[in-house]
């Protein structure tokens, strides 16, 4: 299993982890406060704090060493988390300001779901690399490197013309031309020096 592989499996794991932790804190702090009104409500926020949190670390951990932080990167990620704070508490309290019943459990549930899940595609965003930094990466990586054509994976050092990442087939022709076309594309770019 490939590093970036393991990573996946352990980002789709991600939900269903978050969901049982949900749960467990919603019947244990329901289960010591009662199912009252203002018990419920309080092992939802609990819930909800404790799985942001949890979230939020898991997240970090599985993705801190692939992104390049730059200081705008890390104010960008501070402030998505922050947006999706506040986005879930305004929804959350609108919600229980119109709920006829006067029970903030629902309004704190839905506020703490939207706030929690909408961070993880901003993050996805904001994380990724951009183009210049692709090209500052590959072109770091030296130039007596091979990449498959196709999506651009390490190839250097196999013994076989088969991507082990797409599973792309090639001939030894079209990878040395296409490295050429890789190595005119950067020469082509504008160069920077690195500091
Ligand atoms: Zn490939």
């Amino acid at each position: 299993m490939t590093n970036l592989l393991a990573r996946i499996l352990l980002a789709i794991m991600l939900l269903p982890l978050a969901a049982t932790i949900y749960l467990l804190v919603c019947f244990v702090m329901m289960g010591l406060l009662g199912w009252g009104r203002s018990g419920e409500a309080f092992g939802f926020l609990m819930a909800t704090l404790l799985t942001g949190l949890f979230v939020t670390a898991y997240w970090l951990a599985l993705w801190r060493n692939s992104v390049n932080w730059t200081g705008a990167r890390i104010g960008k990620t501070t402030l998505a988390g922050l947006g999706c704070v506040s986005a879930g508490v305004v929804l959350g309290a609108t919600m229980s300001a119109l709920s006829r019943i006067n029970d903030p459990s629902f309004g704190i549930f839905i506020g703490g779901l939207v706030a929690i899940v909408s961070w993880l595609p901003l993050t996805v965003v904001v994380w990724k690399e951009t183009a210049q930094e692709r090209t500052d990466r590959l072109r770091q990586a030296a130039t007596d490197v091979l990449f498959c054509p196709r999506c651009g994976y390490n190839m250097t050092g196999l013994y076989e013309a088969r991507c082990p990442e797409c599973g792309a087939r090639f001939t030894i022709n079209q990878l040395y031309a296409a490295q050429q076309k890789h190595e005119i594309a950067d020469a082509a770019a504008p160069r920077e020096e690195n500091a």
